[in-house]
């Protein structure tokens, strides 16, 4: 291995990233491909950086994409698409190297192991892989199901519960050359390739919340979703006004009601959140309740506007409280609350038009 200098010899193990392959998962790989643990490989390449310890997907930084490109003949380009930044202006209007980022999962990495939010993975793809590998869009908050087998992500170990975080770097020296598979727990060894077999992955309704993976997919896929009465939308101004049905939909109290409301009205099963959270913030709820609230948002904006309108009047919700913490409105959320849900408090700054190809 060299110690990070230009100009020096590819690697012996140079595999390139694989299909949506996350910067974490790629050096992981690499790591383990060349005799090395991770934290010698960072400490080897990048010394004095403190490259595993921090959200490397997040922070993006061009020193450590740029120097596996160049140690294993990978297109700098190509390199650069493992990190998580290539969803800006997709996704979220704006990336945050440093954390909270709208939309991308933390890893709680400073935080002690029982706060961290660990990885989302699908362990039947783990198994079918040649290769297993860590896909980008599994840290996505709106990314819970597998569309290709039909099953909720997880983010735990089937077998000790601990959460799935394979950048954990001293745990993953722990147990030695063993422990550098990227698929194995780095607290109790389990190889998550096995996880299907160990406990039940299906809930009911999956077929529905099959099409709403894969209806969020295509909005990602294509740069733009459809809301009815408004017609095609950017993709960043139908997450944003997404994420803030999901929020008004998860709050305490008000939240609840107009969930069970909507629920009825669009004839999905109402649902309580396994953890009542009081901030409402998609990315910090367990991969079950994102997938209820972000199914039922999609039923909620497929009969948009009236089946909001109905609901929210109905239970006296209205604008003040659903243009809260929202900094940037989207132009079509921002409308039908001002025209049919008008309350007290100023509206936020609306973001984009109608017919705008760019938010
Ligand atoms: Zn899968
Ligand atoms: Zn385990």
């Amino acid at each position: 291995m060299g110690n990070g200098s230009r100009g020096e010899r590819l690697w012996p193990y140079r595999s390139p990233p694989l299909q949506d392959e996350l910067l974490s998962s790629w050096m992981a790989r690499l790591s383990a491909g060349n005799g090395l643990d991770l934290r010698r490989f960072c400490t080897l390449l990048w010394p004095g950086v403190r490259v595993w310890n921090r959200d490397v997907d997040q922070s993006g930084d061009h020193r450590v994409y740029e120097l596996l490109a160049a140690r294993t003949g990978v297109d700098a380009a190509d390199a650069q698409g493992t990190i998580l930044r290539g969803y800006e202006g997709v996704v979220y209007a704006t990336h945050k190297p440093s954390g909270g980022t709208q939309w991308v999962l933390p890893l709680g990495l400073l935080g002690r192991a029982r706060r961290a939010l660990g990885v989302q993975f699908c362990s039947d793809c783990l198994a079918e892989d040649a290769v297993p590998y860590f896909r980008r869009a599994w840290r996505l908050a709106c990314v819970a199901v597998c569309i290709r087998h039909g099953t909720p992500l997880s983010n735990r170990c089937p077998q000790c519960g601990v959460r799935f975080a394979y950048h954990r770097g001293e745990l993953a020296l722990a147990g030695g050359q063993a422990r550098m598979q990227i698929c194995l727990c780095m607290a109790c060894g389990f190889d998550l390739r096995h996880a299907a077999a160990a406990e039940p992955r299906l809930v009911d309704g999956s077929e529905t919340f099959i099409s709403t993976q894969e209806e969020i997919g295509a909005v990602m896929r294509n740069g733009c979703g459809w809301v009815p009465g408004e017609g095609h939308v950017h993709s960043q101004l139908f997450f944003t006004g997404l994420r803030q049905l999901v929020r008004q939909f998860s709050l305490r109290g008000v939240g609840e009601r107009i969930r069970t409301a909507a629920c009825e009205r669009v004839g999905a099963e109402p649902f309580a959140l396994t953890v009542p959270s009081p901030s409402a913030v998609i990315e910090k709820l367990p991969i079950i309740d994102r997938m209820r609230l972000l199914n039922l948002s999609l039923l909620v904006l497929r009969g948009w506007p009236d089946t909001f309108v109905e609901v929210c009047a109905s239970e006296r919700v209205w604008s003040a409280r659903l243009f809260k913490e929202l900094h940037q409105a989207p132009y079509w959320y921002s409308r039908i609350v001002r025209e049919h849900l008008q309350g007290t408090g100023m509206p936020p700054r609306t973001e984009g038009t109608r017919g705008s190809d760019a938010p």
